[in-house]
């Protein structure tokens, strides 16, 4: 086997990794590579009538069963709550220890031009990261890895103050059914919150079709968007843009890393 990659995953939330990066770790895990999938918040706050400590524990539960479908060497997910996640002296140093414990190949968040401010400040904490990484004094606590990452962004539709570039783009039709398998874990989101954030106050799971739910709302207009603006023969993708902060590789480099 070529040599073992190691990625991993900051999202915002539990449900982050899954939908933006969900068919790339698949393909990953199944070709023998370690990924790992990081939350910086717990989660606590989508919902519309649970309480935020169950909630949290509730989304931890869904993200474990997430991470048995991937096969991820670890899901962790920090106990910062949902809506204060902030680019902090604390959290950058707690992102450069998880960094340089893992030793990643690839390390990928949001941009930073992302909706949400727990997205924005996932991003930037990621970025802030990239290049303190290397630097033995910051965090002296854990040693440097031998290699700087490769530091990536992943999809979104927001084109200010630029669009989304789709520097690498993974076909994932082979991994969509599991990939949905991995939503699915999330059931207090893509059931129970998420149709009520976009108005649908008598959204009743048990009345619809849970594929064509996720299909129609998420795989389609992202990953089939992605795929068809590639111009590529696969149906459904996803994409990663190269940062210009960590190790510099070539674009045929950048994708081979995430394409098994
Ligand atoms: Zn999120």
């Amino acid at each position: 086997m070529a040599k073992q990659k190691r990625i991993i995953f900051f999202g915002a939330h539990p449900d982050d990794c899954e939908l933006r990066f969900g068919g790339t770790a698949l393909r990953l895990t199944q070709a023998g590579h370690v990924v790992k999938f990081v939350s910086c918040c717990n989660g606590d706050k989508g919902h519309q009538s649970m309480t935020s400590e169950g909630l949290a524990a509730r989304r931890y539960a869904e993200a474990q069963k997430s991470k048995e479908i991937a096969g991820l060497a670890e899901y962790q997910i920090l106990d910062i709550p949902d809506c204060e996640l902030v680019a902090s002296l604390e959290n950058r140093h707690r992102i450069i220890r998880i960094i340089r414990a893992f030793k990643p190949d690839v390390v990928i968040s949001h941009r930073t031009c992302d909706y949400h401010a727990d997205h924005r400040a996932a991003g930037q904490l990621v970025q802030d990261a990239a290049y303190l990484v290397k630097v033995p004094l910051c965090c002296p606590d854990t040693p440097i890895p031998d290699e700087n990452p490769v530091f990536a962004c992943c999809y979104d539709g927001f084109t200010d103050p630029r669009p989304f570039r789709a520097d690498a783009v993974i076909p994932i039709d082979d991994v969509l059914e599991k990939k949905l398998q991995m939503m699915d874990c999330h059931v207090s989101q893509f059931y129970e919150w998420l149709p009520w954030d976009k108005g649908y106050k008598d959204f009743d799971v048990n009345k619809i079709d849970k594929r064509k739910w996720l299909m129609d709302n998420w795989i389609v207009p992202r990953n089939g968007k992605i795929a068809k603006t590639a111009g590529i023969s696969a149906q459904y993708a996803e994409a990663f843009e190269l940062t210009p902060y960590g190790r510099q590789v070539s674009l045929e480099e950048f994708s081979a890393l995430l394409n098994p």
